[in-house]
């Protein structure tokens, strides 16, 4: 099926009251037929609700469709961007281990990397997402992951996805690919390598700014491997928190079985049913808003390549952008998502433009309908100092714009005007 469809139909199966919309199952828990019957399920003899925290009708739904549209085996949805992250790299790594991390990527995850997995015994260690060729010399035996945003927030690279996969496999380490600004609708790591996918749900997929949310998706056979792979003797050892289960040895996904018998058990972070069911509404319009995104972008950034104010315009969809061979392999007809920033001559003259504009609304988002524009500096990366900003990408005097689905000719005018106040 094309993902059109399945955004509308997959994971689906009417009850008995035949609703077209995909029911909100609001309730905390769920009734067992009888003793044995739960036992089954807490032994995953069967399988079936519990208990909100781990399992919904509603989210299994969302989850269910994810999935497919990533062209993956199973999701597990939470209540953030940021918890499916974390999940993913906590299922993967531990104390005394390392893990290996893009230096271009969204604000939290470089300080959760940076700073708060360092609080929990896991190191850090960084490469630049241009150069692939500095992963290898950062691995050894404790290395667990490799982690990456295919489309980088908000330095707005692509990844050489194929190059970084390659390097993984030949070690057998897990890569983790944030695909949140390129969407299943654009980019499909999977098919490029990626073992696990992770996104930030409240952007693209509600579309509209409507509710935070995350999803961890693994690829179709991941089990083959993490059976028997020394670095990862969590899922071929009995896990004694869960009756003595070995994770690899069940006919189940097995990172996203361990996630969420283990960390949405013991750390609950999971999304609200309420959530998952806004998420299936911003899926049905995901692929028709991604284009239309995408070509907004595009004309805007070709804009601002010519405005003489502009320094330069970080636009994979440009011809001329350091990404544009990337972006035509790795997403769809090169179509570059609605991410674009702009460099001005300083942190003065930012200012004074963002302040200018009235159609964009100052917000620290993205993905929205409603075009946004933001000065990183000042706001999600306020915590880096001048080094680590030019090291991740992020000078001073960079506006970045999430460009929405208002008219173009109104988004180019109001930039237009502000760049000359
Ligand atoms: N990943 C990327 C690329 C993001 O842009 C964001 C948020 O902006 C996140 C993850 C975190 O997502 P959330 O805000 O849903 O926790």
């Amino acid at each position: 099926m094309d993902l059109q469809t399945i955004a509308i139909h997959s994971g689906y199966e009417k009850d008995s009251q035949r609703t077209m919309a995909v029911p909100i199952y609001m309730s905390t828990a769920y009734e067992f037929r009888d003793v044995e019957h739960a036992a089954n399920l807490f032994s995953l003899k069967e399988l079936g609700n519990i208990y909100t925290r781990l399992n919904n009708p509603t989210t299994d739904v969302f989850e269910k469709r994810f999935a497919e549209l990533e062209g993956g085996e199973a999701a597990l949805a939470t209540a953030s961007g940021m918890s499916s992250i974390f999940y993913a790299i906590a299922n993967s790594a531990e104390a005394g281990d390392n893990i290996i991390c893009a230096r271009q990527l969204y604000g939290g995850s470089l300080t959760l990397s940076g700073h708060t997995l360092k609080r929990f015994g896991i190191e850090s260690r960084f490469f630049n997402v241009k150069k692939p060729q500095e992963i290898e010399a950062l691995i050894d035996d404790k290395t667990k992951i490799i982690f990456f945003e295919s489309l980088t927030n908000p330095s707005i690279d692509v990844a050489d996805i194929e190059a970084i996969t390659a390097i993984a496999h030949k070690h057998g380490i897990l890569t983790i690919v944030d695909n949140t600004v390129a969407t299943p609708v654009l980019c499909r790591p999977f098919e490029f390598g990626a073992d696990i996918s992770v996104h930030s749900t409240s952007k693209y997929t509600t579309g509209q700014g409507l509710a935070i949310g995350g999803i961890l998706v693994e690829r179709k056979g991941l089990v083959n491997k993490l059976k028997s792979n020394p670095r990862y003797p969590q899922f071929n050892e009995p896990d004694s928190s869960y009756h003595g289960l070995v994770y690899c040895d069940v006919p189940l996904p097995p990172f996203t079985l361990r996630a969420r018998l283990s960390l949405l058990r013991d750390i609950g972070a999971v999304s609200s049913p309420f959530n998952s069911w806004l998420f299936i509404q911003g899926l049905e319009t995901l692929s028709l808003r991604m284009k239309e995104h995408s070509v907004n972008a595009l004309k805007l950034a070709e804009f601002l390549e010519s405005h003489p104010k502009v320094n330069k315009v970080n636009y994979p969809g440009l011809k001329s952008n350091s990404n544009y061979e990337y972006a035509q392999k790795y997403f769809d007809d090169g179509a570059s998502s609605g991410l674009l920033s702009f460099e001005v001559n300083s942190l003065e003259e930012a200012t004074k433009i963002v302040d200018a504009t009235q159609l964009y609304s100052l917000v620290v988002n993205i993905g929205d309908s409603k075009s946004i524009i933001t000065h990183p500096a000042s706001t999600t990366h306020q915590q880096l100092n001048e080094v680590e900003l030019d090291a991740c990408g992020v000078p001073a005097g960079l506006i970045r714009i999430s460009c929405g689905l208002e008219s173009i000719k109104d988004l180019i005018a109001d930039i237009k005007q502000a760049l000359e106040v």
